[in-house]
């Protein structure tokens, strides 16, 4: 698309954006009462306004049933995780049986890893990116230390080359191949939390495969932003947050996929509670654990219903749209964030996020080289709800539900005077 400078452009994107009603459906905070310019949706994304009604819901049958709400609520208790089978799966490209919805990220991640990381004999290393968020650091680190291995040896890390920022995937790819023989586990945030960098997951995937390394993503920064296709790519394990791009609200509950291929071994380590066990015994209260086959295998504990019934409001929202129209309009709306800002010629802005369109998302990490915190903080009094990381870089994330053109155009004119 040539895209124009003028505001009317931006206003006509608008006009004629096939997402344009979804801007209404969520509530847009407002500073000195006006609308924000929100573009932290890869941090907290924003309130659905249906997420009101589902959460009142569930409170008038827990005040009217009781404990009879597990069967009879109008959307009963028990069953609540089954109820975002379909719209998980379609987001990450799973099958039903091989997603659930449960705990949080980081509980997941060490749930995952209890189960996925098997060193043994040679192959006891754990393959990471540079500046991975720290959660999935602690938690490999702590998991090296379980197994009695030092983390100092086991944890590698693939680095970017000298002066660049974001990593090749063919960097990423030798170093899978140099450490073969020793790498037990390769375990990627799908897109990074700092640089925005999408990696090539099926390229690194078929890697792993190639030399029979288990392969885990976090998907923290990529579900509901970018079309994932797990199952066909052999990702192993996988997990994520809903409150990021899936605006499910703080602290809101967790997921993860586990590939067909392991569904049924059962002699996987893990850890375990009554609701992973199959469900036609699990009130016959057994005394050993007969964990279901799939994912939901490695559930612990029953449904957080209050939590769920926000991410039920935002997932109805992700079926309406579809995430081909969201990746559709998500490729433009950043694509011309980014124009925008190149367009001013005495940028004092390095966008370190990947140019091309299939190594992003959603966000743009802009490093600012001269005061960044002052453009920063002049920003925010403008109106803009914003991102700053230390040391110098400002992330902004249009979100294609919310976001609108107009809101891009008036963030890069605040930027850039
Ligand atoms: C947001 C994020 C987390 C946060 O973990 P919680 O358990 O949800 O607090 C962890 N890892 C990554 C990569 C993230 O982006």
């Amino acid at each position: 698309m040539q895209f124009e400078t003028a505001l009317a452009f931006a206003q006509k994107l608008d006009r004629t954006d096939p997402l344009k009603s979804y801007r209404k459906l969520f509530h847009i905070p407002k500073i000195n009462g006006q609308e924000a310019i929100y573009l932290c949706g890869n941090s907290l994304g924003l309130q659905p306004k249906s997420a009101e009604k589902h959460i009142k819901t569930e409170l008038y049958d827990w005040k009217n049933l009781g404990v009879e709400g597990h069967l009879h609520a109008k959307n009963p208790w028990l069953y609540y995780h089954h109820f975002f089978s379909e719209s998980i799966s379609n987001l990450v490209g799973a099958k039903k049986s091989e997603v659930v919805v449960m705990n949080q990220l980081s509980v997941n991640l060490n749930l995952m890893l209890i189960s996925f990381y098997r060193p043994k004999g040679k192959k006891i290393k754990v393959l990471m990116q540079a500046n991975e968020f720290p959660s999935d650091y602690y938690a490999v680190e702590q998991q090296i230390k379980l197994h009695g291995l030092n983390p100092k040896k086991c944890l590698v890390e693939v680095m970017p080359r000298k002066g660049e920022i974001t990593l090749r995937t063919e960097d990423v790819i030798d170093k899978i191949k140099e450490l073969k023989d020793e790498l037990a586990l390769v375990m990627f945030s799908a897109i990074n939390y700092y640089t925005g960098q999408l990696y090539e997951i099926e390229k690194i995937s078929k890697a792993c495969c190639e030399h029979r390394i288990v392969f885990g993503l976090d998907l923290a920064h990529a579900i509901g932003n970018v079309p994932l296709q797990l199952h066909k790519w052999n990702v192993d394990f996988a997990t994520w947050c809903s409150y990021k791009y899936l605006n499910s609200g703080p602290g809101g509950v967790s997921g993860v996929f586990v590939h067909e291929y392991h569904a049924k071994n059962f002699d996987l380590p893990r850890l375990a509670g009554w609701w992973g066990n199959d469900e036609k015994t699990r009130f016959k209260m057994p005394k050993h654990f007969v964990p279901q086959p799939g994912a939901a295998g490695w559930q612990l504990s029953n449904a957080p219903v209050l939590s769920m019934a926000t991410h039920k409001a935002s997932l109805e929202i992700f079926d309406k749209a579809g995430m081909r129209a969201i990746r559709q309009k998500s490729e433009i709306l950043t694509g011309y964030l980014r124009w925008l800002i190149e367009q001013n010629p005495t940028s004092d802005f390095r966008i370190i996020t990947p140019l091309n369109v299939h190594e992003r998302g959603a966000q743009l990490s802009i490093q600012t080289l001269n005061n960044g915190k002052k453009i920063f903080d002049k920003l925010t009094k403008a109106g803009v709800i914003a991102d700053w990381r230390e040391p110098d870089v400002i992330r902004v994330a249009p979100a294609p539900l919310y976001n609108t053109y107009t809101d891009v155009w008036r963030f890069a004119q605040l930027l850039c005077t």
